[in-house]
């Protein structure tokens, strides 16, 4: 299921990617993207969602690399204590420049969006015959030009 999921991420974002899947704690985050200690971009999804949820979860996250993760800088450790601190630190800053992040992130977000969207109709349009509802899907978005 990794081999696909990374063989899948690498064909939609053009770059190597670690996918990790496993429960993510925090409350109603499916999925994030980060850079790994040693460079590399990884994508974690959380490992309760049901079939549907992952995958458009999945391609979102696939778009963020496609799109995002290049400006993204290495961390150590697990993501969500480095999401926390940024969290923390977000009530230092002034409001407008706390505005202007909001208004990226949710640029970001929304681009993604439109990625994940696009990139469903494929999974559907190229399922391939056999295998589960998701891995006949991820299989069908190898057979797109990406
Ligand atoms: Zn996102």
């Amino acid at each position: 299921m990794i081999d696909l999921l990374e063989q899948v991420a690498m064909h939609l974002s053009g770059r190597p990617v670690r996918v990790i899947l496993r429960r993510i704690e925090e409350q109603g985050v499916g999925g994030y993207t980060s850079r790994g200690a040693d460079g590399r971009i990884q994508i974690t999804v959380d490992s309760g969602l049901d079939d549907q949820t992952f995958l458009w979860m999945f391609l979102h996250e696939c778009g963020h690399v496609r799109l995002h993760s290049e400006a993204m800088r290495p961390i150590s450790g697990r993501p969500e204590a480095h999401r926390q601190k940024m969290a923390s630190l977000r009530r230092l800053i002034d409001d407008q420049a706390r505005a202007q992040a909001d208004q990226e992130h949710a640029r970001q977000e929304a681009e993604a969006d439109d990625l994940a969207d696009r990139w469903l109709v494929a999974a559907e349009r190229y399922q391939t015959i056999g295998g589960t509802w998701l891995t006949s899907r991820l299989s069908g978005l190898l057979k797109t030009i990406g």
